[in-house]
């Protein structure tokens, strides 16, 4: 049985009032005006992830003392670098990756896996097009990613981040089809656009609390200079950091 979202509810409601505007003032602006609120949640429930408007996505753990930090975007200019920091200080990460560049730098997506990381899946090419595509295009792209990383390290992901956060009726039924959890965050550090380290900090520390996902780029030098101060700070705060298989209780892999 399909779950119902947002989505369908406020496209009944849609209709149910246009009908009524129709037979209560005949051709109006007013259907003009509900067109366009109309619009405006659609385009709002495809930006904002947390809304679960058009697909359940998974945006939180329950574990109080918990907090999960994730990589977007990698293999990238700053994965090596993080990786090693990770490693140093046994920090435990999910990386959500394109799969293009793990065609083109296989040796980054096996060290996120044999240093205890989990690989995710972010779409093979993650193009500006991405969300324009016919459901069956999108479903292609989540399985050449999938089958590029299990060429790699012989698993298949089960976790799939939207590309930009953006989700859709199409990407709905790919995600669905393709039998993966959407994963989105709590906590969008706005990295790729911060302009010092201590924007960067603050806007994820400010508002920590437990079973919080945390967002993050590979692709950013900022990401990797803050690291070492984010992490000292997560820990004195009173976290454990851990793997968004073990805050959300799901299995990573097929
Ligand atoms: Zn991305």
């Amino acid at each position: 049985m399909t779950l119902r979202r947002p989505y369908t509810y406020c496209t009944l409601l849609f209709l149910a009032i246009m009908g009524i505007t129709l037979v209560i003032k005949g051709i109006s602006s007013w259907l003009i005006v509900w067109a366009v609120v109309y619009l405006i949640l659609l385009v709002l429930g495809a930006s904002k992830i947390q809304w679960n408007f058009f697909t359940q996505s998974l945006h939180k753990g329950n574990h109080k003392n918990w907090v999960a930090l994730t990589f977007d975007d990698g293999p990238a200019a700053a994965t090596e670098k993080i990786l090693d920091f990770l490693r140093a200080h046994q920090v435990p990460a999910t990386f959500f990756s394109i799969g293009a560049r793990a065609a083109q730098h296989p040796e980054l997506v096996k060290r996120w896996d044999s240093e205890g990381h989990l690989v995710g899946n972010h779409s093979y090419h993650h193009g500006f097009h991405f969300d324009w595509q016919s459901a069956q295009r999108m479903q292609q792209e989540l399985q050449q990613t999938n089958e590029q990383i299990a060429a790699i390290i012989g698993k298949t992901p089960k976790l799939f981040r939207p590309p930009y956060g953006i989700t859709n009726p199409n990407l709905a039924k790919a995600i669905a089809r393709s039998g993966m959890h959407s994963i989105g965050w709590s906590i969008r550090s706005y990295d790729t656009t911060a302009k010092t380290s201590e924007q960067l900090l603050a806007r994820i520390l400010n508002k920590m609390q437990g079973g919080d996902i945390i967002l993050l780029h590979d692709s950013m030098e900022i990401t990797a200079r803050i690291l070492p101060e984010l992490i000292t700070a997560i820990r004195n705060k009173g976290y454990e950091i851990v793997r968004l298989d073990k805050l959300l209780d799901i299995p990573p892999y097929e």
